[in-house]
């Protein structure tokens, strides 16, 4: 058997760690890791690097050079760190790429990563949200598949038959609610940073887990659906689901609905890439419906958690608006993890950066360019930190 060449984009975190788990499990030789990469933890990669042997380890900051060359000297494996380096790790020559840098930050490498029939297995969904248009006519130009991993887009891709793609009516993706899905907007308003981090279903990097907290989450998946699948908003709709079993429905025009259910772990969506498009074994729990005895559903409050509507209206206005919204968020989230502005200071943050960006000048519907979504993202970062800066200063 020729192993599968790999590289883990985000080694080092949350879903690159999963990635890592399945592939650690999987038979001796079935593959082979090209390149890991990671933004500044030196010591988290070197270990990761000596544990799968890939041919090269990199690092974002370029600062960090010589730490990850010092912490693998003598081990075979090359290093190399900066921003040049990442994109080169993404092209290095592999079959499968797991795309998992968080944030814009992630959108070079990831776009660098596609290359013909190659498979890049999808969880930056910021990439998607800053310039999706862009990115997915770069994978259908260049021959490469784009698989989501995105817990919600891989249970829709796995639901949704192609040859009955004119017969979708809708879809629909679950929220867990996030830990303040009973709070009151009081309550919120005083949440602190550890409150918004203790996600009640999934273990997550910190940036998701504050987007899960706001929904901001929920509405970055919406934005993202409708790219992925090629659906319009409306067809794109949210339920609230407390226990996470039931990660997304297709509902066909005959009202059949096929849904996709599972333990929520990441490990499956990121096996069904992995292993696409055969199946592979994964030791996430097994589902045992008698034992959760129940499935609650409602629907989203948009009272108190505004950012499913800002979402939705950023997607009406295009690829300039959502990559506007993207960065500001970011920015807001930044803000409030380093406990500089309150958690409803983020949402205030994100439609102030927004509508001065639309007063400032005119967004594209889609962008030309990487470098023109680039543009529109640091443009709108400045505006954003300015806001945020304002928020912390009213905040005493
Ligand atoms: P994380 O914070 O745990 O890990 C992020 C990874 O990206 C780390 O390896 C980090 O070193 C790297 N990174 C961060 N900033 C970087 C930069 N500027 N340049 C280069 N590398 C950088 O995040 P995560 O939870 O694993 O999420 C990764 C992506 O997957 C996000 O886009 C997230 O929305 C998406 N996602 C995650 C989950 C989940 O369960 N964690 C579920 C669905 C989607
Ligand atoms: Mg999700």
């Amino acid at each position: 058997m020729t192993p599968r060449r790999i590289s883990v984009l985000g080694a080092t975190g949350s879903v690159g760690q999963a990635t890592l788990d399945l592939v650690s499990r999987a038979p001796e030789g079935a593959y082979q890791v090209v390149a890991l990469t990671a933004h500044s933890n030196v010591d988290a990669l070197a270990q990761l690097a000596r544990t799968y042997r890939p041919e090269i380890a990199v690092i974002a900051d370029p600062d960090l050079h010589g730490a990850l060359k010092a912490a693998l000297d003598g081990s075979g494996i090359a290093v190399a760190a900066g921003p040049e380096a990442l994109v080169e790790a993404a092209e290095r020559e592999s079959d499968w790429v797991m795309a998992a840098i968080v944030g814009a930050a992630g959108l070079a490498p990831t776009m660098a990563a596609l290359a013909p029939g190659r498979v890049v297995a999808l969880a930056n969904k910021e990439c998607l949200v800053c310039s999706g248009d862009l990115f997915l006519a770069r994978a259908r130009a260049v021959g490469a598949t784009v698989l989501p991993v995105d817990s919600e887009h891989n249970a829709l891709f796995q639901a949704l038959r192609s040859e009955h793609r004119a017969s979708v009516e809708a879809v629909t993706l679950t929220a867990s609610g996030g830990p303040f899905r009973t709070w009151t907007r009081e309550q919120m308003a005083a949440a602190r940073r550890s409150d918004a981090l203790a996600h009640p279903v999934w273990s997550m990097g910190d940036k998701i887990s504050i987007d899960s907290a706001t929904l901001m989450n929920k509405g970055l998946e919406v934005i993202e659906a409708c790219r992925l699948f090629d659906l319009r908003p409306d067809q794109v709709k949210v339920v609230v689901h407390p226990q996470s079993i039931i990660h997304g429905l297709v509902e066909y025009t005959d009202g059949s609905v096929l849904a996709q259910m599972g333990s929520p772990d990441m490990r499956i969506p990121i096996a069904s890439a992995l292993a696409w498009p055969d199946r592979m074994d994964t030791p996430a729990e097994r589902l045992d419906l008698a034992r959760i005895g129940r499935l609650d559903f409602e629907a989203p409050d948009e009272v108190r958690f505004p950012s499913l509507a800002v979402a939705r209206s950023a997607l009406l206005h295009g690829e300039g608006m959502t990559a506007a919204l993207n960065a500001a968020n970011e920015i807001a989230v930044e803000a409030f993890l380093k406990d500089r502005i309150g958690f409803l200071d983020m949402i205030g943050v994100v439609t102030e950066s927004l509508d001065r960006i639309d007063r400032a000048e005119t967004l594209p519907k889609q962008f030309s360019g990487i470098e023109e979504a680039i543009g529109t993202d640091t443009r709108s970062r400045v505006l954003a930190s300015e806001m945020a800066d304002r928020f912390a200063a009213r905040r005493g």
